[in-house]
């Protein structure tokens, strides 16, 4: 499967998915914020300063 960040090919369970943007990203585009992995520093940042929680 494909980092939707950087296009790596990486394993499907290296691979997580943004819960902002719903992008798949790798643990090379990872960005830690609390308990949680983001895509990008954007999405991060967003779900920080108190952004819409999308439902599951
Ligand atoms: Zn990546
Ligand atoms: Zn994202």
């Amino acid at each position: 499967m494909k980092c939707e960040v950087c296009s790596a090919e990486v394993e499907e369970e290296e691979l997580h998915r943004c819960p902002i943007c719903s992008k798949l990203f790798c643990d090379e585009c990872a960005v830690d914020k609390g308990d949680k992995k983001f895509c990008s520093r954007f999405c991060a940042e967003y779900s920080f300063y108190g952004g819409p929680e999308p439902e599951d």
